[in-house]
């Protein structure tokens, strides 16, 4: 149908100001007004039903945190090194989510400054220096954690202190448990083998950027048993799955029966607003600021603690955690049924509102990209908002706001049936 003439005079404005550095979701991109709950309003008053984003995680502009914000940023907004009330009470109210001995908090801006903290603070830890991490993992945007996001890297392979491998499927008659153990183990030989000590794995636990690989809940136990025997860390990057997303508890870790060395978050800990933190145990932390100092000008400012302290009694007085379970398993459910309708669908895997679906070319048996990004354009012009992950970009990542509706995702599946049906 064309590219309207003016859309592409915007495209090229924002190009000419941001450059190769401009990315822009669609063929022809939406230019967004305003949002609520879980849904997105275009600049026409179209309205767009959102499956993808996670970062308004109890909803877009949910009232309640738009006024601590609001009320706190009209007070007081400083920098981290006076006692204030509201900063303090947040760390309180976050750590008491966290099992023992997760004792300690240091909040920072990004996800991508929390796993940057975390590595440093896993090497003097440890005095290792090799990590290990999944093939199409991403981990942020720092020079330090560029080197272990291979999603990021277009032109060459990690650094050599980096192992890379698979995301965890069963296969050569494995569980997925024990696969996962073997190349943890292998990659900890190849790191000695080339002189390097573990400092730690890392690993996003619902495994989003390879494609959200969440079950049999548990099966990370072995991996970090032999991580800890090797005198590594693990590092749980809860950027993606925290804050209530896999249904299974605030974090989804827990689904794994695991305690981490250091826990990462950042997105949903907001809601929008920029925030990100580490949880960690106090004598690695203690280690860490022997070694070296850290501040951070905009991390835990009380604005920040007043937004995510809305974020938490959000999450706790709307039930979002068990909201997330129950939506998330009876869509789960109805995606599982579509399979059968349609061989293109390969298989439907996730927790809580976290759910991994993948194409196929049915008679290739091969993963279909192509399809994914017909499916991603058909449901915009539905009025639904998706995106891709994986390794092959072919699994759609299903990820709404916490409040989305099993009404919402009656509408979703039926969209993508028909999308599916007229294809
Ligand atoms: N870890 C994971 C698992 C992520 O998905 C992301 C962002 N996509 C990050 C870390 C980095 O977070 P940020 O963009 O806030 O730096």
């Amino acid at each position: 149908d064309g590219f309207p003439p003016e859309l592409a005079e915007r495209v090229a404005r924002r190009q000419s100001s941001f450059g190769a550095s401009s990315v822009l979701f669609y063929e022809q991109p939406i230019e967004m007004v305003r949002a609520s709950g879980a849904y997105m309003y275009d600049v026409n008053g179209r309205r767009y039903l959102d499956v993808y984003n996670n970062v308004p995680s109890v909803g877009h502009c949910h009232p309640r945190v738009v006024e601590a914000i609001a009320r706190q940023v009209g007070q007081l907004n400083i920098h981290t090194r006076y006692l204030n009330r509201v900063v303090e009470d947040y760390a309180e109210k976050l750590l008491a989510t966290f099992p023992s001995p997760l004792g300690n908090l240091v909040m920072t801006c990004t996800g991508s400054e929390s796993n940057d903290l975390a590595m440093r603070i896993a090497r003097i830890g440890t005095g290792g220096e090799g990590f290990i991490v999944t093939e199409a993992a991403y981990h942020g945007n720092t020079a330090l954690v560029t080197e272990i996001s291979p999603s990021s890297l277009r032109r060459r392979e990690p650094a050599l202190f980096v192992e890379v491998i698979p995301a965890p499927t069963a296969h050569d008659d494995m569980s997925v448990e024990d696969s996962f153990a073997a190349s943890v183990e292998q990659a900890i030989a190849k790191l000695r083998a080339r002189g390097l000590a573990l400092a730690g794995m890392i690993v996003d636990t619902i495994f989003s950027s390879d494609g959200i690989y969440a079950d049999p809940p548990g099966f990370l136990k072995t991996a970090v048993d032999i991580v800890h025997r090797a005198g590594g860390l693990f590092i749980a990057d809860e950027v993606q799955p925290g804050f209530g997303r896999s249904g299974g508890g605030l974090w989804g870790f827990r689904r794994h029966g695991i305690t981490p060395d250091i826990v990462t978050m950042g997105k949903p800990m907001g809601n929008g607003f920029p925030m990100g933190g580490v949880v960690t145990r106090p004598d690695l932390l203690k280690m860490f600021c022997e070694e070296t100092g850290y501040f951070n000008t905009f991390g835990g400012n009380p604005v920040a603690a007043a937004a995510g302290r809305a974020v938490l009694e959000v999450i706790e007085e709307e039930g979002l955690i068990e909201a997330s379970r129950s939506v998330g398993t009876g869509f789960r459910q109805a995606l599982e049924a579509l399979r059968m309708a349609h061989p293109q669908i390969g298989e439907v895997r996730g927790a809580g509102l976290f759910i991994g679906l993948d194409f196929i070319d049915p008679e290739q048996v091969a993963p279909d990209s192509a399809l994914t990004t017909h499916v991603i354009n058909e449901m915009k012009q539905n009025g639904i908002l998706i995106g891709a992950a994986g390794k092959f970009g072919a699994t759609l990542k299903i990820r709404p706001p916490l409040c989305f509706s099993s009404d919402d995702a009656a509408v979703f599946v039926a969209t993508l049936d028909t999308i599916l049906e007229a294809r």
